[in-house]
């Protein structure tokens, strides 16, 4: 073979060029059109149109180049730049268009399809009479206070004057905890817990639940009170009524009768136990009042002076009066409920009444 032959096969710079671009062109074009996804996309763009990318290393040649080789050469660079942007932002266009029809199909709403009812719940009897009284005294002036349910001994019998021993303590069927521990029989000791964090004046009412071992159709073992307590300068009897008369007719109507009957609390004296005209026959005697005409519906009385001693109260300075009432007994009144054990046995079926 002759050497002047061979030589012929020898690339001048420029035509080494030339070759390498149009095979960066040639791969990256197949590149970009087998690459599916925008993360694919940009993958490719660094590939070859990038900083340190396959186009800027061929650029570097150009330098080593006779000058009248380096316009036809940079040309050449510059379009495969040009084709290769191009194409790419083609394809990227053609991407996102799928991905977001493919988001658009994914996440389809039919929105002529009938809505799914969910079940509303309603509030339970109990909650209501709560809610109902909690505005009334609102109305009064009075503010709800809480207290815990497993009380102490002080808090529940003692301060509210159930000297230990005293026959009083077995009116109220206690559930101990243990030592001086119990469930709270009644609402009351948050009267003594609030005497003795504040001074006078005092108007709250206390909702809550309270124990008691006792269970049959008008008896639960728990059940929920409302005790309201109201202390100053000077207050009566009459402030005692007349609050009370207020609260009974805005929750059984107007023209309901009231009366009082004297009775007998460890923590009032003197004590009254508070009727209503019966609300289902309205006076005339029916199997609810036992024909009497009357239903008892709260216990109240002037606050015992021995009472205020134990929270520190001055009882030549400030008297004050308080009441006691069963929910669950109003609930029953209110809604003609004639079994208590109803109110918890939360049957879907009766409680979706109210
Ligand atoms: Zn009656």
């Amino acid at each position: 073979m002759e050497w002047g032959h061979s030589i012929s096969f020898f690339y001048s710079g420029a035509e080494f060029m030339k070759e390498q671009l149009n095979a960066l062109q040639s791969n990256g074009l197949d590149e970009l059109a087998a690459a599916i996804s925008e993360e694919a996309l940009q993958e490719v763009k660094v590939k070859y149109l990038g900083k340190k990318g396959a186009l800027t290393a061929l650029m570097k040649g150009i330098g080593a180049l006779s000058p009248d080789e380096r316009p036809a050469v940079g040309n050449l660079v510059n379009a495969v730049r040009d084709l290769l942007e191009s194409r790419l932002e083609e394809r990227l266009s053609a991407v996102r268009s799928a991905a977001k029809a493919e988001r658009l199909q994914r996440e389809r709403l039919d929105v002529t399809m009938p809505g799914r009812q969910r079940p509303v719940g309603t509030r339970h009897p109990v909650t209501l009479v709560i809610d109902e009284i909690n505005e009334i005294f609102a109305g009064l002036g009075f503010q709800v206070a809480e207290g815990p349910e497993i009380e102490l001994d002080f808090y529940n019998f003692e301060a509210l004057n159930f000297p230990k021993d005293h026959p009083a303590r077995d009116m109220q069927d206690t559930f101990f905890v243990e030592n001086s521990l119990l469930l709270r029989t009644h609402t009351s000791p948050v009267q003594i817990r609030t005497m003795l964090n504040q001074p006078p004046p005092v108007r709250i009412i206390a909702p809550g639940t309270v124990y008691r071992c006792d269970y049959d159709a008008t008896h639960s073992p728990m059940f929920h009170q409302i005790e309201g307590l109201m202390v100053d300068k000077g207050i009566t009897f009459g402030d005692l009524k007349g609050i009370l008369t207020i609260f009974i007719n805005q929750l059984f109507g107007k023209d309901i009768g009231v009366r009082l009957r004297p009775s007998f609390f460890p923590f009032t004296e003197p004590s009254a136990e508070v009727d209503i005209a019966c609300v289902i026959c309205r006076g005339k005697g029916c199997r609810v009042c036992k024909n009497s005409g009357w239903l008892e519906i709260l216990g109240a009385g002037m606050v015992d002076p021995e009472v205020f001693r134990h929270v520190n109260y001055d009882p030549e300075a400030v008297t004050g009066f308080a009441f006691g009432l069963g929910i669950e007994r109003i609930a029953m009144l209110k809604y003609g409920i004639n079994d208590m054990r109803l109110l918890f046995e939360n049957d879907l079926r009766f409680l979706q009444q109210f």
